[in-house]
């Protein structure tokens, strides 16, 4: 069975725009999908039904066998984490703090809480002795980013949904983030949906490839390879 799968899924904003089409996506366990394709064909839409925080108009999404309509969405949302671009960090509470918000949520002891957020920091390559207490503002656009991935990591969701996660970071930055968040990826088994608009981001780090096209429609999906082969 596969982790994630929508089948014929459609999105018909109120205004009438079509921004998603019958589309139909399996996403195995542990595997890492990238959704691609020019600005406005409907990839945000389609993350953001994932985790419900768009109804779909048509079609059916389920997470490990269950239909995500039938989740309350509380629940449904602690087992999918997801990162945007700006990530918004709480800019008075200090990061270690702001990793911490998630365990503490869901009753965790303050000192568990805080020896996973550590643990996190230092995962995500953001040395715990420099930056733990430091605030978001003094940190920069590449480490926030940072900072946003351990949090969506503390609550340990199986699932990850990402939406131009490394958009707002500069390029040099951006190459070893995607690297190093694919290792983490792979290491801790987590299943990936990434939304971006870089082919280049799309192939270097999905192990299957979601291209859209205009009007919400999938124009393929498949292996890398296969996706920069075809012309
Ligand atoms: P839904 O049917 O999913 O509830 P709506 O059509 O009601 O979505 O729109 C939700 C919100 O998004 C509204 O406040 C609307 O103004 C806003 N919105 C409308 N068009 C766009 C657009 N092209 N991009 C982003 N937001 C939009
Ligand atoms: P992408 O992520 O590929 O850039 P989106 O999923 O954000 O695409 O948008 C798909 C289409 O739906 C676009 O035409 C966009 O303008 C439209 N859209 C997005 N959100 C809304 C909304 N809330 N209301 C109406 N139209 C929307």
């Amino acid at each position: 069975d596969p982790m994630i799968r929508l089948e014929g899924v459609g999105k018909t904003y109120q205004d009438g725009t079509v921004a998603v089409h019958e589309l139909d996506l399996d996403v195995g366990r542990g595997e890492m999908v990238t959704l691609v394709g020019p600005s406005g064909c409907g990839k945000s839409t389609t993350l953001k039904m994932i985790n419900r925080l768009i109804e779909p108009t048509t079609g059916t999404i389920s997470i490990d066998g269950s239909d995500v309509t039938d989740a309350d969405p509380v629940k449904l949302r602690r087992n999918i984490g997801y990162v945007i671009q700006q990530v918004g960090l709480f800019p008075h509470q200090r990061i270690v703090n702001n990793v911490m918000t998630v365990p503490l949520l869901h009753g965790e002891s303050k000192a568990f809480a805080r020896e996973r957020a550590m643990e996190l920091l230092e995962l995500v390559g953001l040395d715990p002795a420099l930056h733990a207490e430091r605030y978001p503002h003094q940190l920069s656009g590449g480490q926030r980013q940072r900072v946003g991935v351990a949090r969506a990591l503390a609550a340990d969701p199986p699932v990850l949904l990402m939406d131009e996660p490394f958009g707002a970071v500069d390029p040099v930055v951006r190459g070893r983030l995607q690297e190093e968040f694919r290792r983490l990826q792979r290491e801790l088994g987590k299943t990936v949906v990434m939304v971006t608009h870089d082919i280049d981001e799309a192939v270097r780090m999905g192990d299957r490839v979601a291209v859209f096209a205009e009007g919400g429609r999938l124009a393929q999906y498949d292996v890398p390879a296969a996706v920069l082969g075809s012309p």
